[in-house]
């Protein structure tokens, strides 16, 4: 098991990583490349790269997760969902991951397929992502760092918190080594998380994922997708900003609330910042140059 980031992270110095997805197409791919360019000169601890819902593009993570790993030297975490797949074809994923010396893998469970409002295990396949981190560890034991995604604000299926809390220890009682956060845009949202988890028992790092949201109509689209709670001051400047037809002001907005956000997440005690970079590189570099060395924000 790659040492590096564990050690990191056993001796609070903080972690950042960033998450791209997969190009669809030719122009996606010049756009991933780019801002993997860009990020390749900030001090990224490693890069994460997204797993598709379905299809063609499930293969693009192992692809583009080479990719990056071999141009630009990334310690690589490509995801891998369950949903949709035979245990067979799971471990089949896996063999291709472990080949191509992945470090880690963030394991899940996935969201049902389009139109579907619940979600029903594959044929012969699993049903948590608790069972797909068992199934790493079966096979191929401590050979890499295993994440799981946690909702400071509740999973969307989850009837409260303490049930998700009790969802989220079994995927680390049965070998998750952290725990990378859906994104949120109150502070308080992620500390009140990570007491809880405490106490439910679970004592992995909690690591925030932070996403700058740079327009009114990304905060929408964001909203309808993650349920994340947005603080007034927030949503009333991008509205503002979007009334005005000012679209830097928006991304003035976006940015300085996510420097807010990772300074004060840093300065109490998170044991890292993983960046949702939507694949442009520009904002991450824009953030970095705010807010220079990470280890001096703790103090
Ligand atoms: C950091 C992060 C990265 C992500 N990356 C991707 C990606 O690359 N591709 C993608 O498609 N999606 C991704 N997602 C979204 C994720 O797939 C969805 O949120 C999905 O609905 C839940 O996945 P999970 O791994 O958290 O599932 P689980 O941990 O299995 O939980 C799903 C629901 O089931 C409940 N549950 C868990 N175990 C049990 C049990 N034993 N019995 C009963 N209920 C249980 C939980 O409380 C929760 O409500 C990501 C999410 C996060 C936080």
């Amino acid at each position: 098991m790659d040492k590096v980031i564990l050690e990191k992270w056993a001796t609070g110095t903080p972690t950042f990583s960033v998450e791209f997805f997969p190009a669809k197409e030719e122009k996606d791919a010049r756009q991933l490349l780019r801002a993997a360019n860009a990020v390749k000169k900030l001090p990224i601890d490693f890069a994460s790269i997204t797993y598709g819902a379905g299809g063609s593009s499930r293969e693009r993570t192992l692809d583009y997760g080479e990719l990056i790993a071999d141009i630009f030297g990334f310690r690589v975490m490509p995801h891998l969902t369950l949903v949709g797949h035979s245990k067979a074809e799971l471990l089949a994923i896996l063999e291709r991951y472990k080949k191509a010396g992945f470090f880690s893998i963030m394991a899940l469970r996935g969201d049902p397929p389009k139109g579907e409002t619940a979600f029903t295990p594959a044929p012969d396949g699993l049903k948590h992502a608790s069972e797909l981190v068992a199934l790493i560890r079966e096979n191929y034991g401590d050979a890499q760092l295993i994440g799981v995604g946690g909702y400071p604000e509740k999973h969307p299926e989850s009837p409260d918190i303490e049930t998700d809390l009790r969802f989220l220890k079994e995927k680390i009682d049965c070998g998750a080594n952290f725990v990378t956060t859906q994104m949120f845009f109150d502070n308080e949202k992620y500390f009140s998380f990570v007491e809880r988890a405490r106490e439910a028992g679970i004592r992995v790092p909690i690591i925030p994922g932070i996403m700058p949201v740079l327009s009114f109509k990304q905060l929408a689209r964001i909203n309808a997708l993650s349920q994340a709670h947005v603080p007034a001051e927030l949503r009333d400047a991008l509205e503002a900003a979007d009334r005005a037809g000012d679209k830097e002001a928006g991304i003035e907005i976006g940015l300085s609330w996510a420097e807010k956000q990772i300074r004060e997440l840093i300065r109490r005690g998170a044991p890292g910042i993983h960046l949702y970079i939507m694949n442009r590189g520009c904002f991450a570099q824009n953030l970095c140059a705010r807010l220079g060395d990470f280890t001096a924000l703790r103090r």
